[in-house]
């Protein structure tokens, strides 16, 4: 089966042509990429072909795209602060003060004040020793389990963990095993049979699924992780900012401290509204990832204008308790309305609220008719979710209103009657 993030699916053929190459003339006539339009052709016709959108207005409830304006049902600006005056203007000042470019990697001289004092901010967020800022999600995840594991130590990953903490595991030269969705008796069996191994295990999971919206459980893992002398790491994307009342996410600092879920990573580009991420956690994996990840130490620092409007930001996220309080409320309105409706929802109580509707071109079709309805909504297809699992992603940002909900409500009955689904 393919899963999520396209591990066992990155060409929809195996590439024909390899094995007719001219052997030792030292000039092929038929080169390994003859057919890369035929590749795109077949994704087309399998209905999996992706494009972008060219976008024209500031993130929000509104979008601009093609000169329409659209209700955006699709952003994982969940806190509806991407777009916010405030951050913008903190952005603005703090490029006044430090230019744009950070010049360096943090390690040369790339780390500024504005860096640092984000990372400190970030740590008493989450209730920990320390955080380490990254350029993005998507490395933070590679190179921290790059710099923690490699041959001979296990990682465990959730089967529909993100793409990048897959990516991670794969590169690491660990034994990757990856267990069925939330199926923690899985993991168990897969823990005890490495039992004897005194090597490093690293069991991974999403905080919040980022495809279907539904919550690890982070007491079980924790359990799972005390007995086999593991460590936890939590990938809380979707969940920082977002869950609990003052936004500490997945991982409730009262709860679970350092020693429970060693390593805590979140983004800065979803719920925060900027860019970028943060791990964090003991001063011990702290100064290891800043000796170790490879991602932190050969990239170029974010901007530390960027670190400036995000601390801008958290203080949003702190404070600002109606917008999660606003938040809740939409989701409880949308999950009533669609089940008085019939739709069947996955079992989600975040914003990530997707339909699933199985069939790629089915799910593409009911996403252009609710275009045409004046909604903006992703059709999700594989490799990014498993095969046969196509569905519409909505995400529902406290810059929504009641009104919105129930419209989208409407469209997507109609929507679905028209699509014949
Ligand atoms: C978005 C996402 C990432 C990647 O974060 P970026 O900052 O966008 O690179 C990692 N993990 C999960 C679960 C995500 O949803």
């Amino acid at each position: 089966m393919a899963s999520c993030g396209g591990l066992d699916n990155k060409h929809p053929t195996p590439h024909p042509g390899t094995e007719n190459k001219e052997k030792s003339t030292g000039q092929a006539s038929v080169s390994g990429f003859d057919d890369i339009s035929k590749q795109l052709q077949q994704r087309r016709d399998e209905h999996l072909y992706r494009s972008r959108r060219v976008v024209g207005s500031r993130q929000g409830r509104l979008l601009r795209v093609n000169n329409k304006e659209l209700v955006s049902f699709c952003s994982n600006d969940y806190l509806g602060l991407a777009g916010d005056e405030r951050i913008a203007a903190a952005l603005s000042e703090a490029a006044q003060f430090w230019g744009v470019g950070s010049g360096a990697s943090h390690l040369v001289c790339g780390h500024t004040d504005a860096h640092h004092q984000l990372e400190e901010e970030l740590a008493a967020f989450t209730g920990r020793s320390r955080a380490l800022l990254f350029s993005s999600g998507y490395t933070a995840n590679l190179g921290v389990i790059n710099g923690l594991t490699g041959a001979g130590d296990f990682v465990f990953e959730d089967k529909l963990n993100h793409a990048s903490l897959l990516d991670g595991g794969m590169l690491s030269r660990a034994t990757l095993q990856r267990f069925r969705h939330k199926d923690y008796q899985h993991l168990a069996d897969l823990l005890d049979k490495a039992a004897n191994s005194e090597a490093r295990k690293l069991l991974i999971t999403d905080g919040v699924f980022s495809m279907d919206g539904d919550r690890c459980e982070t007491a079980i893992l924790a359990d799972l992780a005390r007995q086999h002398r593991a460590w936890l790491m939590v990938d809380d994307a979707h969940g920082i900012g977002v869950l609990g009342a003052t936004g500490t996410g997945s991982v409730d600092p009262a709860l679970y401290n350092e020693d429970d879920v060693q390593i805590l990573m979140g983004t800065l580009g979803k719920a925060f509204g900027t860019q970028g991420a943060f791990v964090a956690g003991s001063d011990d994996l702290i100064e290891t990832l800043i000796q170790e990840a490879r991602t932190f130490i050969y990239t170029t620092a974010m901007p530390a204008a960027i670190a400036a409007a995000t601390s801008a930001s958290l203080a949003i996220v702190r404070e600002e308790t109606w917008r999660r309080e606003h938040l809740n409320d939409l989701i409880a309105q949308f999950r009533d309305g669609a089940e008085a409706q019939g739709l069947e929802l996955l079992p989600s109580v975040t914003p990530v609220q997707p339909l699933l509707l199985g069939d790629e071109e089915l799910a593409l079709k009911v996403a252009e008719i609710l275009e045409l309805s004046g909604f903006m909504i992703t059709a999700i297809r594989p490799p990014t979710v498993p095969r046969g699992t196509a569905r519409l992603r909505m995400t529902l940002t406290a810059q929504h209103t009641g009104d919105d909900v129930t419209a989208l409500l409407a469209a997507l009955e109609r929507a679905l009657n028209e699509a014949g689904a």
